[in-house]
């Protein structure tokens, strides 16, 4: 039975359909069915109940077919799409239980993993396929920005540079253009899709800004012959990151390999491109603590991971907790890691004195620039090698600690259910600790994991589940109550409307020497997009230009300098685009379609509170910034 909704709502049906046709006859289930759909989708309109209902009544018109004795004693057996060479990890232990046979395991299976700890990177072996349409680039028509990689939630689309002795090997198809970038002269470029990882969102052909359309959605079966470039490229090509330093600019972030890749999230996904480009900025030297939500579940269902490292072996360290204490599971995070690099520092002090002229110098280096990520990076590899040679006792008691040698960037993702309600209490306690803490907050205006429960980030005059008929008080301002502290650095972004301003931030934040919160507009599948999930980033843009969201950041380090530290980074909305934004989407309508006379008033309410937010923003952007002496 195939139901005209979205993919979560599809399954769930089916599952319920089959389940109450396993027990009572068929028409009967036929009918339970659609009794069920009329309650669940009544309210929003004739139109969708009655396709619903010829679902069913497609589904239900079954053809008895007699099947080989034989099939009832066939064997399972997980198929991977083509993927050679799997690591024992996945053969041994993923395989068998992705095929429901955990159960089967013996305890020997779960050597060396005891304490929970799993190793990363595992959904690069999935390659799921489900896709109907993929992408196929139009070389001549790409104006190689990177924009298609960028916004991909499954980094299942990526550019690529590729010098002379890796086209010698390439397959025929794989074809390529001269690049136009400046120190790229000898590399040639490369969009590769990888088009089994794919989700046919289409967010990326929606994104190309090239004149005539660079990436056409065709069907997966065309796209086939795609899987044995992508496969010579994940084997072959090296990511090319530093010719243009990877922090330079979005389109510059692209060359750098997303530690975060193929997860589970759904087609679309107006989270996933955040966390991306966190990895690809920090995730060789990264820690993540993420609270229990959608983040945890595509970030890591047990035994997947969608967390890799890169080719030297490093990637972001990646761990679970619950809704309500996630905050302070991060904090502890980062509090163990500070005291394992203040036993360095207090070592290689303590030794100046004796240790050999070399590693004196290394020492140096690194109690100087202790707290800089990207050179403490750079710097531990010299500790490393100089502690070789080295006599004393010291290097021993250092080289068991070189993990902790490079500065570690802690971060603590989770969604607003998380972080505006149930752990909000932690998050504060962790903001008002000054520690160095980035805070990532995925905010969907719901609690989307559980089904769309209306949190203190949902907007007035939606609808949500506990706000049948519409919010009826205004979203919290998080990022506004964070400011209040002074020394907490803050940012609300929405990458569709600005990507440059998303990875200023994010940059910004990263570097500020203490808390830093960075809450993003996700759109969702639960705000119901009428133009579908192929348009997260395009919603995300119409938020900002309605003036639905507004685009800031809160730099106390611009104090220190005698400036203002907001900048409202979005201009004026177009007031007038605010009702239709609102229109666009299903969590507005369903209360227009159920209670119209109060979705007028909530409507309005809405925009007026909206209006009232970005004067607010405004009046603290403009302010004559001054501190009184
Ligand atoms: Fe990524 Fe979606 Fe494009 Fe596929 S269709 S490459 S998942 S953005
Ligand atoms: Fe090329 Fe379009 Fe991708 Fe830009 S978004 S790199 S123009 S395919
Ligand atoms: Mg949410």
């Amino acid at each position: 039975v195939e139901i005209g909704l979205g993919s979560r709502t599809n399954t769930i049906m089916q599952s319920a359909f089959f389940k109450i046709a396993q027990v009572i006859p068929y028409d009967k289930a036929v009918e339970q069915m659609k009794k069920a759909i009329v309650k669940t989708f009544g309210r929003k309109g004739e139109g969708v109940v009655k396709m619903n209902n010829e679902a069913v009544d497609q589904g239900a018109a079954v053809i008895k077919v007699d099947v080989p004795a034989e099939w009832s004693k066939l064997e399972g057996k997980v198929v991977i799409n083509g993927v050679k060479n799997a690591p024992d990890f996945i053969k041994n232990f993923v395989q068998p239980i992705n095929a429901q046979k955990g159960d089967d395991l013996p305890v020997s299976a779960f050597k060396g993993m005891e304490d929970g700890t799993l190793p990363a990177g595992t959904t690069a072996y999935e390659k799921r396929g489900i896709a109907v349409d993929v992408p196929e680039w139009q070389m001549d028509n790409c104006i190689q920005c990177n924009q298609c990689s960028y916004v991909c939630p499954h980094a299942a689309i990526r550019p690529f540079l590729l010098d002379e002795k890796e086209l010698a090997g390439a397959p025929s198809g794989l074809l390529t253009k001269k690049t136009n970038g400046k120190g790229f002269e000898d590399l040639q470029y490369r969009i590769q899709v990888s088009v089994l990882d794919c989700t046919g969102c289409g967010n990326c052909a929606d994104i190309c800004p090239a004149k005539t359309k660079a990436l056409v959605m065709k069907s997966l079966e065309s796209q086939m012959p795609q899987k044995e470039n992508w496969d010579y490229i994940a084997s072959n090509v090296t990511y090319k990151d530093t010719i243009s330093p990877k922090d330079m600019n979005v389109k510059a972030s692209q060359f750098a390999k997303p530690l975060f890749e193929f997860s589970g999230a759904c087609a679309g996904c107006g989270e996933t491109p955040y966390i991306k480009l966190i990895t690809q900025l920090f995730g060789d030297r990264m820690m993540i603590a993420n609270a229990t939500g959608c983040s945890s579940i595509y970030g890591g269902s047990a035994p997947a991971s969608s967390y890799c490292k890169g080719d030297d072996g490093r990637g972001p360290a990646w761990a679970n907790s619950l809704f309500e204490d996630n905050a302070e599971y991060g904090l502890g995070m980062a509090l163990g890691v500070e005291k394992m690099r203040d036993r360095i520092e207090r070592k290689m002090k303590e030794s100046l004195t004796e240790v050999n002229a070399e590693t004196k110098a290394v020492f140096e280096l690194w109690l100087e620039n202790k707290l800089n990520g990207a050179k403490t990076m750079e710097i531990s590899k010299a500790v490393v090698k100089t502690l070789a040679n080295e006599t004393h006792a010291v290097a021993k008691e250092i080289l068991a600690l070189k993990n902790y040698l490079a500065k570690k960037s802690m971060w603590i993702f989770g969604g607003d259910g998380w972080a505006y309600d149930i752990g909000y209490g932690g998050l504060d306690h962790v903001i008002a600790s000054g520690k160095d803490v980035n805070i990532l907050v995925m905010d969907t205006e719901v609690y989307s994991n559980t089904g769309g429960q209306s949190s203190k980030a949902t907007p007035i005059g939606a609808i949500a589940k506990f706000a049948a008929s519409g919010k009826r008080i205004r979203k919290k301002d998080l990022g506004l109550m964070a400011t209040t502290y002074g020394y907490v650095y803050v940012a609300q972004v929405s990458m569709g409307a600005n990507q440059a301003q998303y990875f200023k931030a994010l940059k910004e934040a990263e570097a500020y020497p203490g808390p830093s919160l960075i809450i993003a507009y996700s759109p969702c599948i639960s705000h119901g997009l009428k133009n579908g999930m192929g348009k997260t980033q395009e919603e995300g843009k119409l938020a900002v230009e309605s003036g639905y969201w507004h685009l800031f950041r809160y730099n106390p380090l611009n104090e220190d300098e005698g400036k203002n530290p907001f900048t409202l980074d979005s201009k004026e909305p177009d007031w007038s685009k605010f009702q239709a934004f609102l229109h666009n989407e299903v969590r507005y309508t369903a209360l227009l379609k159920a209670f119209p006379a109060d979705a007028a008033e909530l409507f309005k309410a809405s925009e007026d509170n909206a209006k009232w937010r970005y004067s607010s923003y405004k009046r603290l952007a403009e302010l004559d910034y001054k501190i009184i002496e």
